[in-house]
């Protein structure tokens, strides 16, 4: 019997944030606030999350601004 598991990787996008200028690109962009999960996976089936990246991106570059998990929730509490 053959057990099959493994990682993967989720993005999810909680809000889109007002516009700022991107340190990257420079250009006046709309910035993403996104949770990175890890998830564990039993026969390509998710199972639970074990690891969790915060941060915004810009829609333009791409460019990723990591978020500690305390300004990330302060900044979702503002949106709200
Ligand atoms: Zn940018």
């Amino acid at each position: 019997m053959f057990i099959i598991y493994g990682t993967r990787t989720d993005l999810k996008t909680d809000a889109e944030l007002q516009p700022i200028q991107c340190e990257n690109c420079g250009h006046f962009a709309p910035q993403m606030l996104f949770r990175k999960i890890w998830r564990f996976t039993l026969f390509h089936i998710p199972t639970f999350g074990f690891c969790q990246k915060r941060g915004t991106m810009c829609k333009n570059c791409g460019k990723i601004h990591p978020l500690k998990k305390r300004q990330y929730k302060e900044i979702r509490r503002n949106i709200a």
